[in-house]
């Protein structure tokens, strides 16, 4: 049997509901080998999630998903591999979160012109251990007070770039984020590039201007990815010579259809991906 590699899931660091400890034991009793943990914009749960594999004697990948802008949008970018003491990328990190409490607070001020009533400290107090804030803590908090049903119904309603809760968010230009994840050691992998709040964006020719600039990989088998999709991004990937991965994107409880493992990844692409880090760590 095949190693089962999935590499982007969410802990309670940021936007999943799961634990670092907890989304490895679950990954491990899902029966994956390996596993990335990357929370958007943090490192933070790396500590907890490398002990808790070396309990279950899984492998753990540490990953950051990088809010990013290409030509005015946000757009994702799987970091892997980086040194977490990289003072550069730790800075810019530091930047896009706090930028995210600023719009925090926008976005409450924008629902509040809607009619509804949210507290800033009070969905701080809730996002609880997550360093990292966001849209679906907002919706967790919309769903508490009895607005929506669920997240899904919140971002289709209030939230997604579309609506009137949409207030965009500060992120590096997506070269510059690639070559700090490469300075600091890392392999850089583009999330969900056809997924639904960047496919018209990324066509295939930004896809090839981010190669040239050191994109290693494409994430194409991901659940916003219908099978057609697939297929033309797969072929993208072996015209501009990057990797391909598959992942679940799992959040836990906060989002349905990301189960662990719903998605993997092919072991000789993920082989690719580390030995491209190793080379650059040593030059480092
Ligand atoms: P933010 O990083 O604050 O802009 O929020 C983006 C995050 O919201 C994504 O990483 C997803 O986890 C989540 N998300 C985006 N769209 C949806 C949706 N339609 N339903 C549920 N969660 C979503
Ligand atoms: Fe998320
Ligand atoms: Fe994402
Ligand atoms: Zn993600």
């Amino acid at each position: 049997m095949g190693q089962l590699i999935d590499l982007h899931t969410h802990s309670s660091a940021s936007d999943g509901s799961d634990p670092p400890a907890d989304l490895v034991a679950s990954a491990a009793a899902a029966g994956l080998d390996i596993v990335a943990l990357t929370d958007h914009d943090t490192t933070e749960g790396w500590s907890e999630a490398a002990d808790a594999a070396v309990q279950s004697g899984i492998r753990l990948v540490p990953g950051i998903e990088i809010s990013t802008t290409w030509k005015g949008a946000g757009v994702h970018l799987l970091a892997y591999l980086v040194d977490p003491d990289d003072v550069p990328l730790m800075a810019e990190l530091r930047r896009i979160r706090e930028d995210r409490r600023r719009r925090l607070t926008a976005i409450v001020a924008r629902l509040a012109s809607s009619g509804m009533s949210l507290d800033v400290d009070e969905i701080l107090a809730a996002a609880g251990p997550a360093v990292t804030v966001g849209r679906p803590h907002v919706a967790d908090a919309m769903v508490a007070r009895g607005y929506v049903h669920d997240r899904e119904e919140a971002f289709s309603r209030w939230l997604a770039t579309d609506r009137i809760g949409y207030v965009p968010k500060y992120g590096p230009q997506v070269v510059d984020a690639i070559r700090l994840v490469r300075a600091a050691g890392g392999v850089s992998v583009l999330a969900h590039p056809w997924g639904r709040e960047s496919r018209w964006r990324l066509d295939s020719e930004s896809l090839a201007t981010l190669a040239a600039a050191g994109l290693d990989g494409l994430e194409v088998d991901h659940a916003d990815h219908p099978a057609s999709t697939r297929s033309q991004l797969r072929a993208l990937a072996v015209e501009l010579d990057v990797a391909v991965t598959g992942s679940s994107d799992y959040h836990g409880s906060g989002k349905a259809g990301h189960d662990l493992g719903i998605n993997t990844t092919a072991p000789d692409q993920w082989e690719r991906l580390e030995s491209i880090a190793r080379a650059r760590q040593a030059h480092r």
